[in-house]
């Protein structure tokens, strides 16, 4: 016999980005239950490389959200400690070209890094 789920939110997908969304959920009070096809990180993210990029976004909201990103993962390091395997290395990126492209200019410009 069925059991009837009974909850404030139901995160289809138990990959990063459910996971996200039902921690923040829970943190602000729902009730939230996580169901997936297959195991826990069974999908793409468990293929990621761990890479926390921002300098490879264009500056405006894909780059605002990458900093918020940024910040929330360092928050949460610092909170489950050595739960995560979370090492902030920095990370740079190049247009490849002796001369500099428009997009690498603005970016530079946008974080502030000297020439
Ligand atoms: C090789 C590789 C390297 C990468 N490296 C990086 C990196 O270094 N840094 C980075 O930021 N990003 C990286 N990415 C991208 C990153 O991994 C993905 O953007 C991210 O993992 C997507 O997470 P997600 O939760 O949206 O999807 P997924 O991790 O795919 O999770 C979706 C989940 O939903 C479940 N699901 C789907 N449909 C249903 C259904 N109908 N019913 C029940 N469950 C369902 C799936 O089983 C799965 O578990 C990489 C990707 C690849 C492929």
């Amino acid at each position: 016999m069925s059991k009837s789920l009974t909850c404030d939110v139901v995160v289809v997908g138990a990959g990063m980005t459910g996971a996200a969304c039902a921690l923040y959920a829970a943190r602000a009070g729902l009730d939230v239950t996580v169901v997936d096809r297959g195991p826990v990180a069974g999908g793409t993210t468990g293929a990621g490389e761990g890479n926390l990029l921002a300098s490879d976004k264009e500056p405006g909201p894909e780059l605002r959200l990458a900093l918020l990103s940024l910040r929330l993962w360092a928050e949460l390091a610092h909170e489950l400690g050595r739960e995560v395997e979370y090492e902030a290395k920095g990370d740079s990126s190049s247009p490849g070209t002796p001369k500099r492209s428009p997009r690498w200019e603005s970016s530079r410009t946008h974080s502030g890094r000297p020439e």
